[in-house]
């Protein structure tokens, strides 16, 4: 029986694995099911986090958190949690591989993935040309011509990682101002290589058996349709939150959660289930920051420990 199961190795799980276990907590297990580090690892260039005078990767960011919180016990199982129940006081955890953990407090940690745009060719081109990742993919487009779909920090911020690799990067945003911060916009504008097609709508990815050869776009004032040719597009569309293992067989939800599929916190990040917690981007009115999911987890971590108390 685990004292606290973290659910999610992001900035969220790693930090209430460092509370937890350096407040007290003897038995404690984060479920993580690849590498710890959270979505975070794909980012290019953080300049945000406080205290970090240099600009880092995210993997430098978090190359050092999952060995600070093995120092105090935390203990790290590579496994998919794929749901979470609640019987009496005690949680049932069910892994990928079928067996089942109990536990006496719980954090649901597991932060979001990107978002589809729901256009045509995405689905069918997606590892052909279609990317969500441009710190992974972005050297396959070295010297060609690329689009960046979406208009949040994302995209701006990728475009601009991606203006360093390939020829021509063309950011294609619905609306006619970015989302993006204007910092980052700012910075967008320095780079002559990419082309900003605003206020226009993205119709269809095309291609052939060799992988994409354009972005057909659409202009939303004139109507007029134009193919962009590019041998990538990177979709950055924004994010799904990943709350699948709070449900439950009958397809009801362990704990309550908001109309987008948020769970719902109060400030000691408890959601409407007792000995559960959320943290991170999981959780309602995120505001999708390292630094914040690394305060959520923070809370929750504390909160598990005067639970069990
Ligand atoms: P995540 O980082 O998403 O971590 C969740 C973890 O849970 C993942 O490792 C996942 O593998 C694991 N997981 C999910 N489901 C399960 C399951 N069922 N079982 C086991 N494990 C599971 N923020 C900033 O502050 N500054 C930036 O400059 C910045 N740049 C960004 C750039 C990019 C490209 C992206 C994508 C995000 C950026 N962010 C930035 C946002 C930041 O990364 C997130 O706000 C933060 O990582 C959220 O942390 P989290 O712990 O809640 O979730
Ligand atoms: P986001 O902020 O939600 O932005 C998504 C963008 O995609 C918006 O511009 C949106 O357009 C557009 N969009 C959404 N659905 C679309 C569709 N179907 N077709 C075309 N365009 C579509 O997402 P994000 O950029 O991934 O950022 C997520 C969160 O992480 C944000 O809170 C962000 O601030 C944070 N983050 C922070 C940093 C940083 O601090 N440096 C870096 C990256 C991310 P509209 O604008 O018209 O809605």
């Amino acid at each position: 029986m685990l004292d606290f199961a973290i659910i999610g190795g992001g900035p969220a799980g790693l930090t209430a694995g460092l509370y937890a276990t350096r407040g007290g907590l003897k038995n404690v297990t984060m479920f993580e099911k690849g590498l710890p580090g959270g979505q975070i690892t794909q980012s290019s260039e953080i300049e945000n986090y406080p205290g970090q005078l240099e600009v880092v990767t995210g993997m430098e960011l978090m190359d050092k958190w999952p060995q600070q919180c093995q120092k105090f016990g935390l203990k790290h199982d590579m496994s998919e949690v794929t749901r979470v129940s609640k019987n009496g006081d005690t949680f049932q955890l069910t892994l990928g591989s079928g067996e089942t953990v109990e536990a006496k407090s719980v954090l649901v940690a597991t932060g979001s993935v990107p978002k589809a745009a729901g256009i045509k060719g995405e689905a069918e081109f997606f590892g052909k040309g279609v990317s969500t990742c441009a710190t992974c993919d972005g050297f396959f487009y070295k010297g060609k011509d690329v689009v960046v779909l979406g208009g949040g920090d994302t995209a701006v911020e990728e475009a601009i990682f991606l203006a360093n690799i390939c020829k021509t990067v063309y950011i294609v945003h619905r609306r006619d101002q970015f989302r993006a911060s204007p910092h980052e916009v700012e910075k967008m504008k320095k780079f002559d290589n990419i082309v900003p097609v605003m206020n226009h709508t993205t119709e269809e990815i095309v291609g052939d058996k060799m992988g994409v050869t354009g972005v057909v776009v659409k202009d939303k004032e004139s109507g007029e349709t134009k193919t962009l040719e590019a041998m990538g597009c990177f979709v950055f569309v924004g994010r799904d939150v990943l709350n699948q293992c709070l449900q439950q067989e009958d397809g009801s939800y362990l704990c309550d959660l908001n109309d987008s599929g948020e769970v719902i916190v109060n400030l000691k990040m408890e959601t409407s289930l007792k000995g559960l917690f959320a943290a991170g981007d999981i959780r309602i009115d995120a505001p999708k920051q390292v630094v914040c999911a690394a305060g959520d987890g923070a809370i929750a971590g504390i909160g598990a420990i005067s639970y069990l108390q």
